[in-house]
């Protein structure tokens, strides 16, 4: 856990470093296996499909569809529950649906994760990346449309 008081991942592991390098410039970046062409999330050093080793970092529209959402209940850690309620949102990429990944639906991209109402949220809705400073790493977060 960071000084923020959030679960916040290590920007500074090898696998997943370039991922967050990405973000901090405002790109969206998965990695595409150079053998067969798979990208695959969360980045690791094989190809599941071909085993190749070689691979570069394809960078996304940020468009997206919520696939799922929960709203956590209590108990929360402190820095959640002061947040609560607020969603967390599943998301299917626009460029390749079973790439999912979990974040939060906002209003901007330092908006609070409380701030959308969690009776609107609809699966299937559009949504696309912003980029959330928090502690060492910039997070992907949604916004509609
Ligand atoms: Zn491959």
């Amino acid at each position: 856990m960071s000084e923020t008081g959030f679960l916040l991942p290590d920007p500074e592991d090898p696998d997943n470093a370039p991922f967050w390098a990405a973000t901090a410039r405002g790109e969206l970046r998965v990695q595409r296996c150079i053998g067969c062409g798979r990208r695959r999330m969360p980045p690791r050093p094989m190809c599941p499909g071909c085993r190749s080793l070689e691979h570069d970092w394809e960078k996304l529209s940020g468009r997206a569809t919520i696939w799922s959402f929960v709203v956590p209940h209590p108990p929360l850690l402190p820095a959640y529950a002061e947040l609560a309620p607020y969603n967390v949102i599943i998301v299917a990429l626009d460029e390749d649906p079973t790439i999912r990944l979990v974040g939060n639906l906002v209003a901007s991209a330092d908006g609070s994760i409380g701030e959308i109402d969690s009776e609107t949220i609809q699966i299937g809705e559009a949504v696309r990346v912003v980029f959330s400073p928090l502690g060492d790493v910039h997070l992907p977060r949604w916004v509609r449309g």
